[in-house]
């Protein structure tokens, strides 16, 4: 499998590089070029991107394409959202703004930005290879806070890895 990461705007280029490391598990890993946050996923009202617009708007060339972006995004009805994917699609977009210590007050730490951002990628990852949520500290738990995101792991739970290898994806 080839995973493509599309950088949407200006990303650490630190956060990309640690990622398309880890993602290297399913198969090959490249960081394309950045491409511009588009205008038209701006709502002026909220301050924030819709992640479906900017989802919608990431290329389809690779098996999974990971847009990540370092604005705030929103899903309709959701005050924001970590990420958004296409289930069964290709794919699928995660935002560090709200993984970064800094939006919490705190002083940044890079180390902790870069597991937060892994375990968001593969969450989202594991939708678009047909994954639903899942429970205990699987990473496919479902996280709507910071604390949540902590919680889980960064990797599948026994179930979930069954089923992607029942699906032939690893
Ligand atoms: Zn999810
Ligand atoms: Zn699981």
């Amino acid at each position: 499998m080839r995973i493509c990461i599309q950088p949407v705007g200006e990303v650490d280029k630190n956060v990309l590089e640690f990622l398309k490391e880890k993602l290297k598990f399913f198969g090959e890993c490249e960081v394309l070029k950045p491409m511009e946050i588009p205008k038209t996923a701006y709502n002026p009202l909220r301050g924030q991107y819709n992640s479906t617009v900017i989802l919608k708007l990431l290329p389809t060339t690779c098996d999974v394409v990971l847009g990540v972006t370092d604005v705030d995004i929103y899903a309709d009805n959701l005050n924001f959202v970590f990420g958004e994917a296409e289930l069964l699609g290709r794919r699928a977009v995660i935002s560090l703004r709200r993984l970064r210590q800094s939006f919490y007050g705190l002083p940044e730490d890079k180390e902790i930005l870069k597991l937060r951002a892994l375990k968001e990628a593969i969450h989202e990852i594991g939708h678009v290879l047909g994954l639903g949520h899942c429970r205990g500290r699987c990473v496919m738990r479902f996280s709507n806070s910071i604390v949540e995101v902590d919680y889980k792991d960064w990797w599948f739970c026994e179930s979930c890895l069954k089923k992607l290898r029942n699906s032939g994806f690893i």
